[in-house]
């Protein structure tokens, strides 16, 4: 057996050659949509606080007064004496504006995703999962112990013919997919896949991680479970899930993640109340990010946004990371997604829009983006 040492320094050499080194940057986030990196400071495409709402003054402030009023933290788990007064609150507000009649709230998108799943199905059940869902989903199927399988993207005919061939070996049946994908900014068929899980007896439960805020999914049916967080536009920090409130009583005491987890700080229930009273009055603001993702598409001759999210594919590891490098010079941040976040041979930039950027920030970009697309990818000497 190698020294620990040996063996973790094996593994980093072998992601250096394969250009999937991952290092932490130090990235301060400032006043609107500017991170300061090694001094510099870069207008970000990078943040998914979509609407701006982690630097809003009346957010700062209902943080800043629950911190004065309750403490840091909260003592302990929700069950114990962690159940603080705010968390009604803040679930009466996700129920409403997910149209459900109860909600649960999680110390974080992943840990819902890794609780709610094992707490509803397990050994002799099957799950079935769009090939791109994110990967807390994936570790939530993991965990629980049932057969997992997964369709092709956005794909109904694809999880049809998975369900027709397989459902009726198992016992409970649960169909997941990401709302909006996370790397790709496109939506899920939430309707037909209801259609599927009602045919086929199963459930259907959908991560709406980038819509609550800014893209608003009105399905005519709603998933049983409705799963997202509140870390990305309400500029907080969190998870959650809404369903019917039977299903809601049951995950509270099922939820691992959920029971032996220390409550979320106040400051940071406080803050996504407020945000969510925003996002309710303001729907003007909830539009930009949209907005600002098609101006870009158009600008850049791709296909149109569909969220604010827009993945630029490049493939190649190499030249992926040097876009982005080339990109941060000239004073933006732009994610370079590498895989194993994404499939090989799709290494992409994953440009994310916010209600804060402006016509002009959108039209530098495009110009250093056609400038770079010319010399990085089609560049023979790389
Ligand atoms: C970010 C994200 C999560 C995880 O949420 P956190 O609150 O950041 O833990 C889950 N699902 C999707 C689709 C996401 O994009």
């Amino acid at each position: 057996m190698p020294l620990l040492a040996n063996f973790a320094q094996q593994n980093l050499e072998k992601a250096s050659t394969q250009n999937r080194l991952r290092t932490l940057k130090t990235s301060a986030r400032e006043e609107g949509i500017y991170v300061r990196r090694n001094g510099k400071k870069l207008i970000s495409f990078s943040c998914n606080d979509y609407l701006g709402l982690s630097q809003h003054v009346d957010v700062k402030k209902a943080a800043i007064e629950a911190t004065e009023k309750y403490g840091t933290g909260s003592g302990a788990s929700r069950l114990v004496t962690g159940n603080n007064p705010l968390y009604s609150e803040l679930e009466n507000l996700l129920a409403k504006a997910k149209g459900t009649e109860a909600a649960l709230v999680f110390g974080s998108g992943y840990l819902a995703n890794i609780g709610v799943i094992p707490a509803i199905v397990g050994k002799g059940d099957l799950i079935v999962a769009d090939k791109l869902v994110h990967a807390s989903i994936i570790d939530g199927c993991i965990l629980s112990g049932a057969k997992l399988l997964r369709f092709a993207h956005n794909d109904v005919d694809s999880c049809a013919k998975l369900l027709a061939k397989n459902r009726s070996e198992y016992k409970n049946c649960l169909i997941v997919t990401d709302n909006i994908f996370s790397m790709d900014g496109d939506i899920a068929p939430v309707d037909e896949l209801y259609t599927l899980a009602n045919n086929y007896d199963a459930w259907l439960m959908t991560d709406d991680a980038h819509g609550l805020g800014v893209i608003s999914t009105n399905h005519t049916h709603k998933p049983h479970i409705q799963m997202g967080t509140l870390s990305k536009a309400i500029g907080s920090y969190g998870g959650y899930v809404c369903a019917d409130k039977i299903v809601i009583d049951y995950l509270i005491g099922a939820a691992r993640s959920h029971v032996y987890s220390t409550a979320l700080p106040p400051a940071t229930i406080a803050s996504s109340i407020a945000a969510l009273k925003i996002i309710a009055s303001n729907k003007e603001l909830c539009a930009k990010p949209l907005k600002n993702a098609l101006l870009f598409t158009k600008l850049m001759g791709l296909k149109n946004a569909q969220s604010p999210i827009v993945p630029f594919i490049i493939g190649d590891e190499l030249k992926t990371t040097l876009f982005a490098a080339e990109l941060e010079e000239q004073g933006f941040l732009v994610a370079a997604i590498r895989p194993p976040t994404v499939m090989p041979g799709t290494a992409r930039l994953r440009f994310a829009f916010s209600a804060l950027h402006k016509v002009v920030d959108i039209e530098r970009l495009v110009t250093s983006c056609q400038l770079l697309v010319a010399r990085i990818i089609y560049s023979r000497s790389t």
